[in-house]
């Protein structure tokens, strides 16, 4: 059994476009895709920042996203294949019930589901063996702690990933399934 914990935010669904609109809406920002090559969102002030996140993370915008195609079909064939699925997420601990529906909703099958910080330390405490997770921050934290971090590919953790060829990275979720049954055979689909 492989114990896979997997990210929401830009990894399920495109949420920069989301954080995009929210940037203006409220700070007449714009933050163009291609043009986010760091984690740091220079034209954001820290108050700034947490507004945005708050305005994406309420139920309507949560509910609203659509997932990446294919990311329902892999992570149920984990799960038929008796894999353990754990979503984890930054998202404020009461956003638990909306994203479980949303997950639902969208047919994505899950194991366990966490809103919280101190993600990879949550990884670590229950033995999971892949996280999945488009922070370099947290993807640079899973590998210390022996972890498989892979992620779908992004502006932002394109320079990481090219210095550090133990990340897992794919432009979609059927490539990303395939590189990660490479490092860990028992998840090639049946
Ligand atoms: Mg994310």
């Amino acid at each position: 059994m492989v114990l896979v914990a997997i990210d929401v935010d830009s990894t399920l669904h495109d949420y920069w476009e989301q954080f995009r609109q929210a940037a203006a809406l409220l700070h007449g920002v714009d933050l163009p895709y291609e043009d986010q090559t760091d984690w740091a969102v220079d034209a954001l002030s820290r108050h700034q920042l947490a507004a945005v996140i708050e305005h994406t993370h309420d139920d309507t915008r949560i509910s609203e996203a659509l997932p990446y195609e294919g990311a329902a079909d892999v992570i149920n064939g984990w799960r038929r294949s008796g894999h353990f699925v754990l979503i984890t997420t930054h998202r404020r601990p009461d956003a638990h019930d909306v994203t479980a529906r949303w997950l639902g909703d969208h047919g994505i099958g899950f194991d366990a589901l966490r809103c919280g910080y101190e993600k990879v330390i949550h990884c670590q405490e229950v033995g999971a063996h892949v996280l999945i997770d488009d922070s370099p921050t947290n993807l640079t934290a899973a590998l210390a702690a022996g972890l498989t971090p892979a992620t779908i590919a992004h502006p932002w953790n394109a320079e990481l990933s090219a210095r550090e060829p133990a990340i897992v990275i794919a432009d979609d979720w059927a490539a990303l399934a395939e590189r990660l049954a490479e490092r860990h055979p028992e998840l090639a689909s049946s």
